[in-house]
């Protein structure tokens, strides 16, 4: 008897269906586990350029439309992940992590914006690579912003003050050095996401220091993993959050502008 074309999808479909159970049961290889080794890129080492000179006008206070997330008395504007009052200390008009007290995050959270934040490497600065004046700043609280003494302190390229960390390098290396006063300009564009929860547009950034510019609408991939891929988890808006990496960074003149 001639098969329907009917009977012949139904036996298709069917093949189809028990294949993928027999796939779902298949033992397949895990991933090999990674080594923070295994995404840090030495070369090539960003060039230097030398910023321009620091000088007390070119700390501007911020324009009329800003959120003043620190204007040098007291640190409302943030608190610790789980809602307690930041332990950082404030002093002379200047915020600084104590180290061991943990990350600090800003009560708002944000979707697009532009980001003015001036940061400082203790002047006796002690240790190496990420060990030498190590903060950040996360963008919506996933993605890092590195934070870190590279004056004369060479780490991985990709792991560098202005790097997307272990994503993207800066295209130079802009520092000034330890105890004086470096200042980032993060643009941010922030992510949309499909129903599947992946990006339907990545998020972006743009970030300078003291002027220079170190990401150029650069593209994230993801969360800024110290071990391992990018993971892309699906967000809204999100705070800025400032790392505790152990070393006493201090922070001024931070503020924001929704976008
Ligand atoms: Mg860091």
């Amino acid at each position: 008897m001639r098969k329907t074309v009917l009977q012949v999808l139904t036996f298709l479909c069917a093949g189809v269906v028990s294949f993928n159970v027999n796939a779902q049961d298949k033992k397949y290889p895990e991933p090999e586990s990674m080594s923070p080794g295994m995404s840090e890129w030495w070369k090539p080492q960003p060039p230097i350029v030398t910023p321009g000179t620091a000088t007390d006008a070119g700390s501007t206070t911020a324009p009329s439309d800003a959120i003043i997330l620190f204007d040098g008395k007291n640190l409302d504007q943030w608190q610790k992940p789980n809602g307690d009052a930041p332990e950082w200390i404030v002093k002379n008009g200047v915020f600084t992590v104590k180290p061991g007290t943990g990350e600090i995050r800003t009560k708002q959270e944000f979707g697009d914006f532009q980001l003015h934040i001036e940061w400082r490497i203790p002047e006796n600065v002690q240790g190496e690579s990420q060990g030498r004046g190590n903060s950040g700043v996360f963008l919506q609280g996933k993605y890092e912003i590195q934070i870190l003494d590279n004056y004369n302190n060479e780490t991985y390229s990709n792991g560098q003050a202005g790097s997307v960390y272990k994503q993207s390098r800066p295209l130079v290396n802009a520092m000034r050095k330890p105890g004086e006063w470096n200042v980032y300009d993060i643009i941010y564009e922030a992510p949309t996401f499909k129903k599947d929860g992946t990006y339907r547009t990545p998020p972006r950034v743009t970030v300078l220091q003291n002027g220079v510019i170190l990401q150029n609408n650069t593209i994230i991939k993801g969360t800024t993993e110290y071990i391992g891929f990018p993971k892309v988890i699906p967000h809204g808006n999100g705070p800025i959050l400032l790392q505790d990496h152990g070393n006493p960074i201090s922070f001024r003149n931070v503020w924001i502008r929704e976008l």
